[in-house]
């Protein structure tokens, strides 16, 4: 497999992905958080800028759009659905669109939940996952504007994809995801052992993305949603797994 990928910390807890086809040279970032620190690491690894991903439209993920554009002349590929709020896109694209980086082919996926044009791009070859704000490691993205169902549907079907599958989210947050993890999910062993590795590696100032489907299955809540033991736990019990989800979501954000 020729993909290179490199994770780009940018502004507070924000990351962005260096994707390098090596037979091809073609080199993408997935979002654009902060100009300085991706042309940075462009320049240490002699690679050119030849195509923008983008997630969804919140500005700490477009944000470096138009710079880069203007320095790199690279291509801008986005949702579709959101093409009037993805800054100087040039290709739109959704569910089952297929993007070459390259040699290298990702297939989109409508992920609506956190905003309602997200998209993921899966990477099938490569087993790498690209989820922007729609999966944190041990947690999921806000429902600014989506549902619960979608969320739920998104995690459902990044369940299906192959444990190996590494994943790339968008922010350092697993730490404190974790805490609340903990708080509706004590008894899980595979989360406090997660707890301890996400402890040292923070300690020792690394990232914890990426992330594995086989980490997230065992310790993330709102991919195990549709376990009674959760549901018990948030007073959801014989309720639907969006149901389930949605209640995870509301605890979230009042922890
Ligand atoms: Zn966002
Ligand atoms: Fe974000």
């Amino acid at each position: 497999m020729s993909l290179e990928i490199a994770v780009i910390p940018c502004l507070r807890d924000n990351y962005a992905f260096l994707l390098h086809d090596r037979a091809t040279g073609a080199t993408a970032v997935v979002d654009t958080p902060e100009v300085g620190p991706i042309n940075a690491a462009l320049e240490a690894r002699g690679w050119h800028l030849t195509h923008i991903l983008n997630t969804h439209h919140h500005p700490d993920h477009v944000g470096g759009n138009r710079m880069l554009c203007d320095t790199h002349g690279c291509q801008i590929i986005g949702p579709a659905s959101d093409a009037h709020r993805i800054p100087g896109l040039h290709e739109g694209v959704g569910e089952g669109d297929a993007v070459m980086l390259g040699q290298i082919q990702a297939v989109v996926w409508d992920t609506p939940a956190h905003t309602s044009g997200h998209i993921s791009y899966y990477f099938a070859e490569a087993s790498a996952l690209f989820v922007g704000d729609t999966l944190f490691a041990v947690g999921c993205g806000r429902l600014f504007e989506g549902t619960a169902l979608q969320m739920w549907s998104a995690m459902h079907r990044y369940r299906s994809l192959p444990d190996h599958t590494r994943v790339y989210c968008a922010h350092e947050y697993t730490a404190s995801n974790i805490r609340f993890a903990r708080s509706i999910d004590p008894s899980n062993e595979a989360l406090a052992r997660r707890a301890q590795e996400v402890e040292q590696l923070r300690a020792a100032d690394q990232f914890t993305v990426p992330t594995t489907i086989a980490q997230e299955k065992a310790t993330n809540p709102f991919m195990r949603a549709d376990d009674p033991m959760l549901a018990a736990a948030v007073q959801r019990s014989g309720a639907s797994p969006a149901d389930v989800l949605g209640e995870i979501r509301r605890r979230k954000d009042r922890f």
